[in-house]
């Protein structure tokens, strides 16, 4: 496989990290679905921007969280670009609060967003993969996956189970051309992080070496090397994105 002949399923990437990573797949000249929930208007300009870099790009509704939807959603991308090499399971959400007032709701509503969300699109790809014998599979985890964060247990709790996932799935498909990683970002400037508590965001900082929030860029761009072709013998690995946070 060359990098120019691949197509890419990022989930949410509509926005923030998401966006960030189709522009770099884009910017390597892979073909790109733009999955996202309801923001359509932010998911036709990452088709844009991935268009200008001269490779085709299209957006797909779909709310991962439903297991048949990721289903639909495989199939629609498959249906479209006639092939399927690079998954991004990357759709994520926070529904921050203590354990002690925290609602089953919230609860439910992380893990099915960003752990079965992940689970059900690995199971619809690696169909695809099988059959190519090639694939490349990246999950979005998270330093507070790996440390545990006061008033994230669901959060938390989701990412961790997301490298548990990367790891089962990079055995499973070990030798049949499919590798699967994960990356753990620390914390990167998005509209996710926009909404935290500027008392959290300072102690937040305060746990980081380089003091400084990442960018989507850097996160893509680790990303974008997990999804090369070059990648071949990496898999079941968990890179931690974070200027030193989980050190
Ligand atoms: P964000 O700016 O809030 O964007 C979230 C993206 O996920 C949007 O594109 C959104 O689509 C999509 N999405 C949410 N629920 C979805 C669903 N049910 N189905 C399909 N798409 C859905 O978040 P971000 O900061 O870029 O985070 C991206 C990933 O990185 C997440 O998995 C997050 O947990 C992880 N992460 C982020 C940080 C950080 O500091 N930002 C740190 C560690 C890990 P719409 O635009 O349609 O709403």
């Amino acid at each position: 496989m060359i990098m120019g002949e691949c197509v890419a399923l990022v989930t949410g990437g509509s926005r923030g990290i998401g966006r960030a990573i189709c522009l770099a797949l884009a910017g390597r000249g892979v073909s790109v679905a733009v999955n996202y929930a309801g923001n359509e208007a932010a998911a036709l300009e990452t088709v844009e921007a991935c268009r200008s870099l001269g490779v085709q790009a299209q957006a797909f509704q779909g709310d991962v969280s439903q297991p048949a939807e990721c289903a639909a959603l495989v199939k629609e991308v498959k249906n479209t670009f006639g092939r399927l090499d690079i998954l991004v399971n990357n759709a994520g959400i926070t529904r921050d609060g203590l354990m002690l007032t925290a609602k089953q709701e919230d609860f439910d509503a992380t893990w099915q967003t960003n752990l079965r969300s992940a689970f059900f699109c690995m199971k619809e790809a690696s169909r695809l993969m099988l059959r190519q014998r090639y694939g490349r599979i990246i999950n979005l985890s998270s330093v507070v996956g790996l440390r545990g964060n006061p008033g994230q247990a669901a959060y938390a709790a989701s990412k961790a189970g997301v490298i548990g996932l990367t790891k089962s799935a990079a055995k499973e498909f070990a030798a049949k051309g499919i590798t699967v990683n994960a990356v753990a970002p620390g914390m990167i400037d998005t509209d996710m992080t926009k909404r935290l508590p500027d008392a959290v965001r300072a102690q937040m900082l305060d746990t980081i070496p380089m003091g400084k929030p990442g960018l989507a860029e850097d996160v893509a761009n680790a990303v974008a090397f997990f999804a090369e072709p070059a990648a071949a013998y990496v898999t079941g690995q968990v890179l931690c994105i974070d200027g030193g946070m989980a050190i």
